[in-house]
Order: structure tokens, then sequence, then C-alpha cells
């Protein structure tokens, strides 16, 4: 079969490979069989492996969902009775934990940072010292509105120096950038298929500790649909998902992380590093000027500033590309005009040559000047 190859430099849904995609085409099963089950099971236990997660401490859930659902679940779940929630705020992503703490009116703390940096330990520390009945601190690892790599590590170890847990949203760097959840201090991390593992979307994972999840059971439940330990549960005792698995999505995860494990995890972060490195050259050769210093850039998101030309438009510029097998995307960041350019997906540094040929070509075409 013959498919078109798009290069997608969007922050995910990733290209992926033609044997992804074939995974997918599969007889039809009925996913309440055993022979399902024991695929779910195989695909869980390889989810800890991606994260570093010892089996005996911590466990993976899945779930039917874009990536947004862990956010839901994982905020809505873990927050004892009486306690708090402290997010740590440098941008879109951990807005939207906060955004999910308002909807279930939930206990929180928004700790707000500049999007442009990352987040101040001795602000956290004091934040955590003035506030002791936060039980969760909650903080992405990308930052993917922006491209900002949070310090994670640090991030957790002052969370359970302070009593108490900490989550961090992994979905755009779990995969890519090498993640070891017991050494980053993490309990409890979230992905979803379509990016780092570069399969299809609608299957969402959450790894973490499982005592924790056990204790939860007697934490608020705020969900029915979305609750942690619920889910945990009905995997534990039946193997399968309580309701309908995204089927086909489960068999393109399970090629994906085939292939994960024989591409290994350091030449993984080597590609995406040169891809990364091919985004920064071709702007830079084009006369774009970026937003974020590199020393804080997670190596896997660009965000680019607006040409100031009254000729530039994003959607002009982008249909031109689009046109030609290039996917660009738009920016995240209130302030500044910004478009994102992404080194997620099974692309390669001459991908990225290429399409700065096609851009160079849109530039000229709408007469846009740098
Ligand atoms: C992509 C992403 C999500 C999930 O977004 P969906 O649109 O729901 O898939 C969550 N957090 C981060 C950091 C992401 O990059």
């Amino acid at each position: 079969m013959n498919i078109k190859r798009n290069v997608l430099l969007n922050p995910g849904p990733a290209t992926t490979t033609d044997t992804v995609k074939m995974a997918q085409v599969v007889p039809d099963i009925c996913p309440r069989e055993k022979e399902f089950a024991g695929l779910m099971k195989g695909l869980r236990s390889d989810l800890l492996k991606v994260a570093h997660a010892p089996e005996d401490q911590y466990t993976s859930v899945l779930f039917c969902g874009s990536g947004t659902i862990n956010i839901d679940i994982c905020v809505n779940s873990l927050v004892p009775e009486g306690k708090k929630i402290l997010v740590v705020n440098n941008g879109a992503y951990n807005s939207r934990a906060v955004e999910v703490c308002q909807m279930y009116h939930i206990p929180h703390i928004d700790l707000r940072f500049s999007v442009f940096e990352q987040p101040d330990l001795g602000e956290i520390e004091k934040a955590l010292i003035a506030n002791p009945d936060v039980a969760v601190v909650y903080c992405c690892h990308h930052e993917t509105g922006t491209g900002v790599l949070n310090p994670i590590r640090e991030i957790g170890a002052l969370a359970h120096q302070y009593g108490a847990i900490f989550i961090s949203d992994t979905t755009s760097s779990l995969g890519m950038i090498p993640f070891d959840i017991v050494k980053d201090n993490v309990d409890f991390c979230m992905a979803s298929a379509q990016k780092g593992l570069m399969a299809m979307s609608g299957l969402s994972f959450i790894i973490g500790k499982t005592d924790i999840i056990k204790a939860s059971k007697d934490y608020p439940t705020r969900s029915y649909y979305c609750n942690l330990y619920l889910q945990y549960e009905y995997f534990e005792k039946t193997g399968e998902m309580h309701f309908t698995p995204p089927v086909q999505t489960i068999y393109a995860t399970i090629q994906a992380l085939k292939e994960y494990f024989e591409v290994g995890e350091d030449a993984k972060f080597a590609r995406h590093r040169a891809v990364y490195e091919a985004i920064h050259k071709g702007l830079d050769e084009l006369g774009f000027e970026t937003v974020i210093d590199p020393k804080i850039e997670s190596g896997l998101v660009v965000s680019v500033k607006y040409p100031d030309d009254p000729n530039w438009s994003f959607e002009k510029v982008h249909d031109y590309c689009y046109e030609r097998g290039f996917t660009i995307y738009p920016g995240k960041i209130s302030t500044t005009n910004t478009f994102r350019l992404c080194s997620l997906g099974t692309i390669v540094p001459k991908d990225v040559e290429d399409f700065f040929v096609v851009l160079k070509d849109a530039l000229q075409h709408y007469s846009i000047q740098l």
C-alpha cells in the first residue's frame, strides 16, 4: 500500500511509520476477548519500561481519549479531602490543569511564572512552606505551548521534601527525551500514544505509584468516567478497560512500541535533537527570530516570532506549505504572535531541509521580507 507521507511539524499527532499505520488493519475483534486483554497486559508493561518504572512500585492505566483526559483524571482523582494541589504554571498546558481544578472546584494554588522562563524553585519552596495543606504538586515536563523544558527533577524533590506527591504532564516529552520516573522524582506521569510513541490518537495512559492509586480509593470522587482508581481496579480485576477501548489505536501503539525499543531511547533522542537543530539552522538562515532561550528549550518545539512585515499571513504560509506536504502550527503565547515548528514524529533533518526550501518559496511568493 502506498500512503502519502506528510511531514507534521505540529506538536502531535506526529508523523508515523507506514508499519504503524498498517498495524491498525486487523481482523475485527471484540475487545472483551482474552486475546485482546493479553495485548493490553503486554502494552501496560511496555509503557512502564518507557518510563523506567519498576513494576513492583508503579502501574500504568490506559484510557480512551486524547491526552487531556490524563490531566483531568490525575487532577480530579489524586487530591485528598481537605487538601490542595499546587500547579506550577508557566504556560498553556499547566493552565489546563488549573482549568480542571476550577471545573471540579478543587482547592488549588495557581503559582504563575513567566511563560518565557523556567519556574523559580525558590518561589515553589516558599509556596510549599506557606501552604502545608498542599498534598499534590503538578508541573508539565515540557511546556508544549512555548518549548520550555521544566526542571521536574528539582520540583519533584521539593514536593517530596514537603510531603506532597508530584504529578508531571509528560505528554510531549515521554518517549522523546530520556526520562526516569524514579530518578526524576515523579509519582505520576502521563502521555498519549500519538506523540512520543508515534502511534495514533485515541489512547492515553497514566503511569503512577500503585500504593497511591490504592489510597485514592478513599479520596473524593469527582468524575464517573474519569476516575483513576476505578479504571485501575477494573484492569486489575479483568485485564480490560472499564469501557470500550480504542481497539485499532491499541494495535498501532503495540507496533509503535516495538519500533521504539528497536530504535532505542538514546538513538531516538539523538534523532529528535538533530531535527530540532535543523529547525534552528533553517530559521537562522532565513532570518526568523525565536522567543525562548535555546538553553531552556526541550529540543522538541521551537516558538518562532511572526516576521514584522504586513505581507506576513500565517494562514497563507501554512496553506502553501500544507499543499506541499508540510504542516506548521500556530503558537500558544498570548502576548507575542508566534508559530511553532516541532521535531516530534518519525522525521529526519532532511525533511526539515526540504521544508525550508518550501518555506523560502512561500516567503518569496507572498513577498514577505525578514
Ligand atoms: C498534547 C498535550 C496534551 C494533550 O492534548 P490533547 O489535545 O488532549 O491530546 C497535554 N499536555 C501536553 C503537555 C501536551 O503537549
